[in-house]
């Protein structure tokens, strides 16, 4: 068995209406999907986080490296590609092109042996996952605090246990949010927020400690990520726990973050941070501090697909009677492709999302999907 081809798909929808984090806008959505097939025939898939087009790339200039090896020796080829970028790629994208590689090699592996990924990892904890819906972007021409209220209580209505708000737009406006959020989705549902790196130090600590009386579980990337120190600050400045890595790459991104306590949650990103191959490391290196991993998901059912078999073998830290379990991140934004690109589509019932026990990611791809929504010019 060898790779015989790297291929790269594009795929884009524009949005009617755009949205915005506290760091970025959206006009469409655009993600990169990495197929890799073998002179068996066998074919894994994957995902990259981050920019559609300059991932592809990256995934291309890793190819040339991948043609002819065998896929089932997953480390040597992850510790190969990373050596053939590392002087100038110890995170970015060519981290998060080589996470997408992985990914789809991890799903050829368990296609060849005929087990899904988390087995393959060290085994199922669990059949199942509790899914937090994703939302309350800004949106252009609308009022943010009820725009925001309406639509966590709808998710509340679908079934959700837990919600994610965005904030980082300001902090008079941002509290005006949680508030109206906390009062439309009641006292019993989760509720975490996210400034997207949109704080300095002074507005997270405030906004933390205004927000402190609203039973929020974590307080996501309230400043920028490179600085750990000002992450640490905020952790002491202000009673809500802290989450970040998103952004961090690799064992040797997300390690001082660990080491040196600037979060309480680590949130790496399967088709950023390396892939399986990665996360598992990082998950044990999260373990030496007893810091709780929660993996960011944004992207299609394919990088859901592999959160999913991930968070299947997170091993309970402590195993105990009624462990503290993964919840899984579930976007609720518009994307019409994220889905369809599935044949068997990956839904929460009741805010709960059963994992995938098939071969491999356990997903078969929709490629009439693909050619819809094909980026131009791909
Ligand atoms: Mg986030």
């Amino acid at each position: 068995m060898k790779i015989t081809a790297v291929r790269t798909h594009l795929l884009e929808h524009r949005l009617e209406v755009p949205f915005e984090s506290a760091s970025m806008r959206f006009d469409r959505r655009a993600h990169v999907l990495v197929e890799i097939e073998c002179s068996d025939g066998t074919v894994g898939w994957g995902e990259c986080l981050g920019p559609a087009r300059p991932n592809a790339a990256v995934v291309q200039a890793y190819a040339g490296w991948l043609i002819g090896q065998n896929p089932l020796e997953t480390e040597r080829l992850w510790a190969t590609l990373y050596n053939a970028l590392r002087d100038q790629g110890q995170r970015g994208l060519a981290v998060t092109a080589l996470s997408g590689i992985d990914m789809a090699l991890w799903d050829i592996k368990g296609k060849a042996l005929g087990q899904p990924v988390s087995v393959l990892l060290g085994g199922r904890w669990r059949e199942s996952v509790r899914a937090y819906a994703t939302g309350s972007f800004k949106r252009d021409g609308v009022d943010r605090v009820e725009d925001n209220a309406q639509e966590m209580a709808q998710r509340r209505a679908e079934g959700f246990h837990a919600c994610k708000i965005k904030i980082g737009f300001g902090v008079a406006e941002d509290l005006r949010v949680i508030r109206a959020v906390r009062a439309a989705i009641g006292t019993d549902m989760r509720l975490m927020i996210d400034a997207n790196h949109g704080y300095t130090v002074t507005e997270a600590i405030q906004v933390g400690r205004a927000a402190a009386d609203l039973d929020i579980d974590w307080f996501e990337e309230p400043v920028v990520p490179e600085q750990l120190s000002a992450y640490r600050e905020v952790r002491a400045g202000q009673p809500i726990p802290v989450a970040g890595g998103e952004t961090w790459h690799s064992r040797w991104g997300m390690w001082p973050a660990i080491e040196s306590r600037a979060v309480d949650i680590l949130q790496p990103d399967l088709a950023g941070c390396g892939g399986f191959s990665e996360a598992m490391k990082i998950a044990t290196l999260a373990s030496l501090h007893g810091v709780r991993v929660v993996p960011h998901v944004w992207g299609t059912g394919v990088h859901i697909a592999a959160a999913l078999q991930f968070m299947a073998a997170m091993t309970p830290d402590p195993v105990r009677v009624n462990p503290v379990e993964p919840i899984m991140e579930f976007d609720r934004t518009h994307n019409p492709f994220r889905q369809a690109i599935l044949q068997t589509p990956i839904e929460a019932v009741n805010g709960i999302v059963a994992i995938p026990s098939a071969p491999g990611l356990g997903i078969e791809i929709n490629r009439d999907a693909l050619a819809e929504y094909r980026m131009g010019d791909s």
